[in-house]
């Protein structure tokens, strides 16, 4: 799954480039021109080689503590640049994001990733879907709602699905389960959340192609939530078409839709085509029962 938002890469190349290059432009001066800092270093990324290929724990604890000398080498010399104490902090990669050895792309840059994402999308700070708790649910529900989650499981882990959308009244936990499923999923790719009341916005009609042209919010990410479908505002026939781009765009990535709206009401609200669209081939409309609103526990 190394097909990333596009906008996520950038900035993880941004945080990457900046720690790099004031680390280089110090370093390298200092390597010149201190002895003492270069041998320091050359004893560091001798351990950093060793520790790579033997895997042995005692050399991780030799370059830790050949760091610790380094920092404090640097404020015993009144190094003023603090980046002249810059070391990588992922010895898989010197902070490269990727692994010189195969070119894949280190631990490290998955970890930062999901970290950029949940800083974006704070709704996604929630119990991944393999934890949730099902006992929220009244006891009638239960079973039903054990079988969405298990569906959202086939999205995120087969090509079984490709859009599901859950419809059910509002506070019932649907955008819940679409959270969740976006935190599990944050192991494996990128995910994007857009609540549809924004989609007017992102949505732009170009009036010269009499075409609509969408942020690459919508279309990079390997998941997408979109969230409370039929509270965005309704006009221009906009959304119908640009709903139907997206998921004619989307058609081989995963979609995750939550509603307020059920089947009659979809179908009164936008084209045909949207609704046939999103119960066809790999794409599924489920009913989430309930009329608890969990919200106001
Ligand atoms: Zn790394």
């Amino acid at each position: 799954m190394l097909d990333f938002n596009n906008k996520t890469l950038n900035e993880l190349k941004r945080i990457d480039d900046n720690n790099r290059l004031a680390f280089n432009l110090t370093r390298d001066k200092l390597l010149e021109t201190d002895e003492k800092f270069n041998s320091l270093y050359c004893e560091k990324n001798r351990n950093i080689s060793l520790f790579l290929k033997t895997g042995d724990e005692k050399y991780n604890e030799k370059i830790q503590s050949i760091i610790k000398d380094i920092e404090d080498y640097c404020a015993f010399k009144h190094y003023e640049n603090t980046t002249s104490s810059y070391v990588p902090k992922c010895n898989k990669c010197n902070d490269l994001g990727i692994k010189e050895a195969d070119g894949k792309y280190c631990e490290c840059f998955y970890k930062m990733r999901k970290q950029l994402i949940l800083d974006t999308f704070p709704m996604l700070n929630v119990t991944p879907l393999s934890k949730v708790d099902t006992s929220i649910y009244e006891k009638s529900d239960e079973a039903n709602n054990k079988k969405i989650i298990k569906v959202l499981n086939l999205l995120l882990t087969t090509d079984k699905y490709s859009v599901i959308t859950i419809f059910g009244k509002p506070g019932i936990g649907k955008s819940y389960l679409a959270y969740a499923s976006g935190n599990e999923y944050l192991n494996y790719g990128t995910v994007s959340v857009v609540p549809a009341i924004d989609t007017t916005s992102l949505f732009k009609f170009d009036f010269k192609t009499n075409r609509i042209s969408g942020e690459d919010d919508l279309y990079e990410p390997d998941l997408l939530i979109i969230d409370d479908l039929g509270s965005e505002h309704y006009f221009d026939n906009i959304n119908d078409t640009g709903l139907l781009q997206l998921l004619e765009i989307r058609q081989n990535k995963k979609t995750i839709i939550t509603t307020n709206l059920n089947a009659k009401q979809l179908e009164a609200r936008y084209h045909q085509r949207v609704m046939s669209r999103l119960t066809s081939k790999s794409n599924i409309l489920i009913n989430m029962p309930g009329e608890k609103d969990l919200r106001r526990k």
